[in-house]
This record gives C-alpha cells, sequence and structure tokens, in this order.
C-alpha cells in the first residue's frame, strides 16, 4: 500500500518536493484501518497534514474501496512547534518602481547559481530548515514570516536561503528577489545617506517579494541600520512580502539587537540547522564529487567524511586538497593518499594553534638562554641568532602578523621581523648545522 501511494505522488509533486514531503516519511504501522506514518519534524506533521492527508485517504477509498485512518507521529524530539504569525493588516501601497528598475531588479538578486535545492543534500541536522525553506519558496509570505534560520559557519545557511531564492524565481520568474549580506544592506544605506537617495534606497529595500538577509546577528550595535531595518521589516510584513533571515545564533542572543527587532524576527519560524551526521557528511561528499566528475571510491569518501566532522565547509575544503593533492602526484584517489593529504592538513592547525610565546619559549630552552634575552635586545651572537630563529618560527608557523610578532618580542619594529625571517631563510641555505637546528626545532614546537 505504501509503495502504492510513493508512487501516485510521484507524479503530484516536484522531485525536490518529492524528496521532501515523501522519501523523508516512513510508514510505521498498517492495524485495522489505521496506518500510521513517521515524519521527520513538527513542520513536516503539518505540511502533510494540510496538504497530503486528505489526498491519502481519497486515493485509498477510490482504489481500494477501504477507508484508511492516517494518523502522524514525529521522530525523535525536540523539533521547534512553527507559531503562525498574527494575521497582518494588508495596506496597498502603490508601486512606482520603474520598469528598467525592475529589470535591476532580476537580474541583480546576487545569487550563486550553485546555491539550489537541486545542490542541496539533507539529513539530520538540516531536515527541517529544509522543509521550511521549500514551504517559503513555494508560498512566499503566507505561512513562516519571517523565516529565521540559525547555525554555526558552513552549515548551508547561506545555501538554503538562496535556494529559496532560485526555487521562487523559477516557480514565478517576474518575482522580486533581493539577497543581501547584513553589511551591504548597511553599506547600501549609508551610501544612501551621503549621496541623498534615500528614497530611492527605500523603494528598492521596498518594493522586494522576497528579501533576504544573510548573518544578521552583523546588526548588533549598529544604531541606524536597526532603525532602517525596523521599517523595511514592516513594510515588507504588512505587505505579506516573504522575509528570510540568517544568523549564527538565535534572534534574543545578539548583543545589542533592538527588542523590537528581536521579537518581529521570532514571529515567524525560527529553525536552527545543526552539523551533519557521519551518513549526511558522506552523502555531501558524493553530491559534490559527481558535480566535480571527480572518481574517488566509496571507502575513500567514508574516510574523509570520517576526518571532517565540524563543518560543511571544510569538508568540501579536504575534498578539494585530496583532489589537489592527487592530481599532484600524479595519483588516482585513494583512501591512503587521502590520508597523506589530510595529515598535513592536521598539521597545519595544530601549528595554527602554537603561539608566539610557545615558541620563545622553545627556542629558549633549545639554546641554553632565557626568554627574556629573546625578547631584549642584546646584541651578542649567541643570543641575536637564537633570537632571530625564534622570529623566523614564529613568521612560518603562526598566523601572526609581522606587527604582532614584532611586539611580542619585545615590542620590536615589524622591519626588525622582515629582516630576521631573510636572514634565516638565507642561513639555512648554505648553514646545514643551522639548518637541521632549524628542522629539529620545528619538530619540537609540532609535538
Ligand atoms: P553558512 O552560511 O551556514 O556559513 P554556507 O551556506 O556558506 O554556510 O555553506 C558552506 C558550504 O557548504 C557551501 O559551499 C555550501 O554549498 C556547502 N553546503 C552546506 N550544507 C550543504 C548541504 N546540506 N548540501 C550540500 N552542500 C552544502
Ligand atoms: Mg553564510
Amino acid at each position: 500500500i505504501w509503495d502504492y501511494l510513493k508512487e501516485q505522488f510521484q507524479t503530484q509533486f516536484t522531485r525536490i518536493g518529492y524528496q521532501t514531503w515523501i522519501d523523508s516519511a516512513k510508514p510505521l504501522s498498517l492495524t485495522a484501518n489505521t496506518l500510521t506514518i513517521e515524519v521527520p519534524s513538527q513542520l513536516h506533521k503539518e505540511y502533510w497534514e494540510k496538504n497530503i492527508l486528505t489526498k491519502i485517504v481519497e486515493n485509498l477509498y477510490a482504489h481500494f474501496g477501504v477507508e484508511v485512518n492516517p494518523v502522524l507521529t514525529v521522530a525523535g524530539t525536540g523539533a521547534d512547534t512553527p507559531q503562525e504569525p498574527a494575521a497582518p493588516t494588508k495596506t496597498k501601497r502603490s508601486n512606482q518602481v520603474s520598469e528598467a528598475e525592475e529589470r535591476d531588479f532580476l537580474t541583480n538578486s546576487h545569487l550563486n547559481s550553485k546555491y539550489t535545492f537541486e545542490t542541496f543534500v539533507t539529513g539530520t541536522g538540516n531536515q527541517m530548515a529544509h522543509a521550511a525553506a521549500l514551504v517559503v519558496s513555494e508560498e512566499p509570505g503566507v505561512l513562516y514570516n519571517p523565516l529565521f534560520l540559525y547555525g554555526g559557519v558552513g552549515l548551508g545557511k547561506t545555501h538554503l536561503m538562496q535556494a529559496i531564492g532560485h526555487q521562487l524565481l523559477s516557480n514565478k520568474p517576474d518575482t522580486k528577489v533581493k539577497y543581501v549580506t547584513s553589511e551591504t544592506f548597511t553599506n547600501d544605506l549609508v551610501n544612501s545617506i551621503q549621496t541623498n537617495t534615500q528614497e530611492r534606497f527605500r523603494r528598492e529595500y521596498r518594493s522586494v517579494d522576497l528579501l533576504m538577509v544573510d548573518d544578521v546577528q552583523f546588526f548588533a550595535d549598529k544604531e541606524a541600520t536597526q532603525e532602517e531595518f525596523f521599517h523595511t521589516f514592516n513594510d515588507l510584513y504588512e505587505d505579506k512580502k516573504q522575509i528570510v533571515l540568517t544568523s549564527d545564533r538565535l534572534p534574543n542572543e545578539i548583543p545589542k539587537l533592538q527588542d523590537r527587532l528581536v521579537s518581529r524576527f521570532k514571529w515567524g519560524l525560527s529553525v536552527d540547522i545543526t552539523p551533519p551526521d557521519l551518513e549526511t557528511r558522506i552523502a555531501i561528499l558524493r553530491n559534490k564529487a559527481d558535480a566535480e566528475n571527480l572518481d574517488i571510491p566509496d571507502d575513500t569518501l567514508s574516510y574523509i567524511a570520517g576526518q571532517i566532522d565540524s563543518n560543511v565547509r571544510e569538508l568540501e575544503g579536504a575534498l578539494i586538497r585530496v583532489q589537489a593533492y592527487a592530481t599532484m602526484k600524479h595519483a588516482p584517489i585513494a583512501t591512503s593518499l587521502a590520508a597523506d593529504a589530510l595529515k598535513s592538513l592536521k598539521l597545519n592547525d595544530a601549528t595554527n594553534g602554537l603561539s608566539i610565546v610557545k615558541i620563545q619559549e622553545t627556542v629558549a630552552k633549545y639554546y641554553h638562554i632565557t626568554v627574556s634575552e629573546i625578547k631584549g635586545k642584546k646584541r651578542i651572537k649567541n643570543i641575536v641568532v637564537p633570537r632571530q630563529i625564534a622570529m623566523y618560527l614564529a613568521r612560518e608557523l603562526t598566523d601572526a602578523s609581522l606587527p604582532k610578532i614584532g611586539i611580542e618580542f619585545g615590542g620590536k619594529d615589524h622591519t626588525t621581523v622582515i629582516h630576521a625571517h631573510e636572514k634565516i631563510s638565507q642561513s639555512i641555505t648554505d648553514d646545514q648545522d643551522l639548518k637541521n637546528n632549524v628542522a629539529e626545532l620545528k619538530n619540537l614546537l609540532k609535538r
């Protein structure tokens, strides 16, 4: 019966719609006339109740002549319950945007063509956010307004947000879609004030059907921006235009965000995106590898996915790294090669966490002098050389800027650091002893 239903739905949904709503559901049991179906989140449940359940009942009755009573359960717990916003009063506003400007909007929605629903892999962690995004793209301004996506860096917030824009534009090509980062919004505002074109700024931002503002945590502390965005928000909201926002945290956790914005941001639906589990990470890598026409065995993909568990951006970075490594070595991509490629990545990581203090201590100990001598000004050879080596290592092994290194070495000028770095780089090419010492120090520091 489930297979029959799935087949029916296949023709009624778009491919993405089918994957989102039908593929993610599981039939649990059919006892007497009750069909129990498990769906991934509260949001899926509501969608099913609204759009799918009656279809099932009608369909089964028409086809099998039985009355089936479907019951939905939500898998796991902890799903946010969506709240419907209070019905806003609709105020009609005259639309004065010229045709040229309208065309400008279409070509100027600033969307990355790669960030679509087609290329977005769903799994635990992003399933509910993905479903909410899809609903919003199909019926903007109706159910979840604003949609507030939040979560750590590199987990797909920007991708998902832009997917809404793409989807809406492909469903209704004449809608006006605008994507901006919160910094762009601020810059546009500042520019408009400086050039006395605030009228135009407002028209641009308030005449769209979908406004997406990425990383609104950067509104923190920006009073004028918040003031302007408050009015933009109200205008769009009253006109039932869709607003989508992202942030690295919940609205009420954004420091110095006006209460009235916090409360508005919570009017619609806030959904978090959490890091993908191993299975999802493998699926993301597989997708990416296929998109780039890379021939990578499954066990290698699993290996990479097992090594990188922080975020999707790093996962993609690891894949690119493995690919580059394979090209360099003229070897096919396999697990052992991936291990080599990622080992150096880890080493880099380890040294990035290295502090200048640690370098000074290690070098001082190695040459039997003190840290204050390293940081001091004495110009005797058995101190100057270790000092220059320590500076050289600080430059090579940390991300610290030249001025920062200078400061850490007792407040020296950055040109001193440059000089030390050049001196040592030069010397190790013809002084084998020095070269060995530096290599030994590097090893000590990497431990
Ligand atoms: P955020 O905005 O949360 O920091 P991004 O949307 O910029 O993260 O995502 C970082 C990278 O990871 C992008 O290249 C994006 O395409 C990719 N990515 C993130 N999540 C997914 C996913 N579920 N499926 C496919 N690619 C993803
Ligand atoms: Mg982002």
